[in-house]
């Protein structure tokens, strides 16, 4: 009998993983499914920067890198990121890692500790709440709302903070809601925090240039105040397509830098070469591609809107970004992860229950519209089908 560490059973999961493999399994058994579960844009990489990748390969990048990242990389993020901060920034406080998800892991396991109190957004990112658990921290839930358009309410989570808090997690545009947070609840948020000097702030944007309608994306690194003390989170996967590269970047409060360097020679020494390469093209070539791709998101969602509306017991606000709906279900009279199982077994159709984003998400599912409008149109038949049995 082996011993592991509690912690490792202290682990939750994603389970957009385990649907996609189980979606997997059935369409081995000959079963047509029809994926609307797993994030991920259904687009390939673009070309120039694919081809990025190769040149650095033949050019002979093969060897380890600095393990924060090639310089011309770092500069290219500080670059991209002043867009949204409005002020220079130093290339020497990015770091590259290997996925959006490993910022994550970093900032929770670098703040987090038994005692120590960690805000974050529920429904969520499912991992937010996982690695708080992992990390001995006490989770506390903020929750986010149909009525607010699933944005945060900043007095609510202003609220929140006690003498133990030691991190705020937020997410805008959200999964799983799509949920945009207004630059007013932002400019709350930051005057509040202004209050609370002890506490750090992740902010995950990795959705931030999927925006739809007159949507505005408020980035927390705008605030002069809350720089020293935000980690903001962003990376290639969403944008670019490119969620198979594991390439992500984020940016730290200076004094935090070493420890998260070191905790990136202690676990992956450094990023894929010819990956951080591809990610200067990608961040300094042509951005059509992205365009061309939030155009047709922006399609689908319409399509997916109007016909989860017109599904019997379903009602769904319109999601302002990234790609994801979350339509109540409530009035179907089922449990959020049965609706998941019969739509998947039953109608070919995979969906995630909202409650795998935490308690708040019961009553609703999440569908990822990154799929052709054929395949969503499809999936909508399915679901209106299995829902008037
Ligand atoms: N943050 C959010 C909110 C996400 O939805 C995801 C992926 O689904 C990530 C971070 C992680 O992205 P990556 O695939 O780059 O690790």
């Amino acid at each position: 009998m082996l011993h592991p560490a509690a912690a490792a059973d202290r682990l939750g999961t994603e389970s957009a993983f385990e649907v996609l493999a189980r979606a997997g399994e059935l369409e081995r058994q000959g079963k047509s499914i029809i994926n609307l579960g797993i994030g991920q844009p259904d687009f390939a990489t673009p070309d120039n920067i694919v081809e990025a990748a190769i040149k650095a390969l033949r050019d002979g990048h093969h060897g380890y890198t600095p393990a924060n990242g090639i310089p011309p990389l770092r500069e290219a993020v500080a670059r991209e990121l002043e867009k949204r901060a409005g002020a220079p920034l130093d290339p020497d406080r990015v770091l590259i890692v290997p996925g959006g998800k490993v910022t994550m892991f970093f900032a929770i396991t670098l703040f987090g500790e038994p005692g120590a109190e960690i805000i974050y957004p529920n429904p969520g990112f499912p991992i937010y709440e996982s690695l708080i658990h992992y990390s001995g921290a006490t989770p506390v839930a903020l929750p986010l709302r149909e009525e607010n358009g699933f944005g945060f309410s900043a007095d609510e989570l202003l609220a929140l903070i006690t003498p133990k808090t030691r991190l705020i997690i937020i997410n805008s545009p959200a999964n799983p809601t799509g949920g945009v947070t207004s630059k007013t609840e932002m400019d709350k948020l930051a005057a509040g925090l202004e209050n609370h000097p002890q506490v750090a702030v992740l902010s995950d944007e990795i959705y931030s240039r999927l925006l739809y309608g007159d949507a505005q994306h408020a980035s927390l690194l705008a605030y002069p105040g809350l720089r020293e003390r935000t980690v903001l989170l962003d990376g290639w996967s969403k944008t670019y397509a490119m969620t198979g590269w594991r390439l992500g970047y984020s940016y730290w409060p200076k004094e935090m830098i070493p420890r998260a360097t070191r905790l990136a020679i202690n676990s992956h020494s450094c990023v894929n070469a010819s990956a951080q390469w591809a990610g200067i093209e990608a961040l300094q070539g042509p951005q059509d591609a992205v365009a061309r791709m939030c155009q047709a998101f922006d399609a689908r969602r319409k399509v997916v809107v109007a016909g989860l509306n017109a599904l019997p017991g379903v009602s769904c606000i319109e999601p302002k970004g990234a790609f994801y709906a979350f339509p109540n279900i409530s009035a179907t009279g089922r449990p959020a992860k049965q609706l998941e199982l019969g739509l998947l077994e039953e109608a070919g159709v995979a969906t995630i229950a909202g409650s795998s984003f935490g308690k708040e998400g019961e009553g609703y599912l999440r569908l990822s519209y990154a799929n052709s409008l054929e395949n969503i149109e499809l999936a909508l038949q399915r679901m209106a089908d299995f829902l008037s049995r």
